[in-house]
């Protein structure tokens, strides 16, 4: 063999030996299912594309949990990972389908909210591809997904993305951001579809309310707050007074700005008779100036270079060497989507939405967040949905 064919035959073989072992890694995080275990709350399970059949099939179609009481009554949309780098969401939604139980009314999830992005990764920035939460019975392991939807489900990217239908001019990259794609449309890029989809459930099932769970940087002043438009505003404004006395934490009322479209809070609001409202708790994962992205950084939210910004003054919530962890993140959305539901159900009692088992704040800082997850070998596999 000649010395040019040898090269390149070691050239090749360097080439695979780096490409494949990383394409392996990714092509397992974007398979490995989350087993979710039902808990007795749970009395049905449909999927978004029974509602935007051009989802059927896809990657970014994802299971819808239905919780219905036997008393007639309102109807809750609670969505999680409509960013999937955001997990207290994700966290906060699974443990209300494993937990809780409905009295009255209906209560809806969609966990994966943006399925695609949850099977995404962002290797650029070093984020680990999965985190493990400690249980009584083993570790948990979710997905530890993307802000976007993958390239693998939509593709290309335009230069810039123009909001339909408000023609609106988005960062290209929001043209994958299921928070930038409202209200959707069946045949648009899938993206929209996916909230397309959703504006048919929030229609077709008449639903009262619906609540969109986020974490936000620490530097960036929409964190640790509501976010409501006009109509969904005097709830918004209870809810939080209402854990702030209660319960002790701040969670402040942002509006929903008018002219800024595609968003959840400001979309759902407009085109259908829901009221909307977004969520944010603190992740300081997320902040750009701060130490390696590890797992227990992710979990426990403590970095030294925060603290130094926060002894600065630049950071848009308390922060101390306690950190921000993931207890006390999936708390505050848990006890603020049990408060906006209690304050829908006072000021519309013919429409009203009761649920009990559901953890709050002070239980999970207390228990931890892995107490309320439930050992899916010791569960009957009819209760088991991958997601
Ligand atoms: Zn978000």
């Amino acid at each position: 063999m000649s010395r040019f064919w040898l090269a390149r035959a070691v050239l090749i073989a360097l080439f695979c030996a780096l490409v494949i072992p990383g394409g392996l890694d990714l092509y397992r995080h974007r398979h490995f299912d989350v087993p979710v275990v039902a808990g007795p709350g749970v009395t049905r399970v449909g999927r978004l594309s029974d509602y935007g059949p051009g989802l059927k099939g896809t990657a970014a179609d994802t299971l819808v949990y239905f919780m219905e009481g036997k008393e007639p009554g309102g109807k809750a949309l609670l969505m999680s990972n409509t960013h999937a780098n955001e997990p207290e969401g994700l966290l906060a939604a699974l443990i209300v389908l494993e937990n809780g139980l409905v009295e009255k009314g209906t209560l809806i999830v969609v966990p994966q909210f943006n399925a695609s992005a949850s099977r995404n990764t962002k290797p650029g920035d070093g984020y680990p591809l999965y985190f493990d939460v400690p249980t009584s019975w083993g570790q948990k392991r979710f997905r530890m997904g993307n802000r976007d939807a993958s390239p693998l489900d939509q593709w290309p990217d335009p230069d810039v993305y123009i909001h339909y239908p408000e023609k609106q001019l988005l960062s290209y990259i929001d043209i994958r951001n299921s928070n930038r794609t409202w209200p959707g449309r069946p045949n648009g890029p899938r993206m929209e579809q996916v909230t397309f989809a959703a504006m048919e459930m929030l229609r077709k099932e008449k639903v009262d309310i619906a609540v969109d769970l986020h974490g936000a940087e620490t530097m960036f002043p929409v964190t640790n707050c509501i976010v409501a438009p006009e109509k969904s505003g005097r709830i918004a404004t209870m809810a939080s007074l209402t854990v702030k006395a209660r319960e002790g934490f701040d969670s402040h009322v942002e509006p929903s700005p008018a002219g800024f479209h595609g968003l959840s809070h400001r979309e759902i609001g407009d085109y259908s008779n829901t009221l909307p409202f977004l969520l944010e708790a603190p992740i300081p994962f997320l902040d750009q100036p701060t130490g390696p992205k590890t797992v227990k950084f992710l979990l426990d939210g403590k970095d030294p270079f925060l603290l130094s910004l926060a002894q600065k003054k630049k950071l848009f919530v308390p922060y101390d060497e306690a950190g921000w962890p993931l207890e006390k993140r999936v708390g505050q959305h848990c006890s603020v989507v049990l408060e906006i539901m209690r304050q829908f159900s006072k000021k519309s009692p013919d429409r009203a939405i009761a649920v009990r088992e559901i953890p709050r704040y002070a239980d999970l800082v207390r228990n931890g967040v892995g107490y309320y997850f439930h050992d899916p070998a010791g569960s009957a596999r009819d209760r088991i949905f991958l997601n």
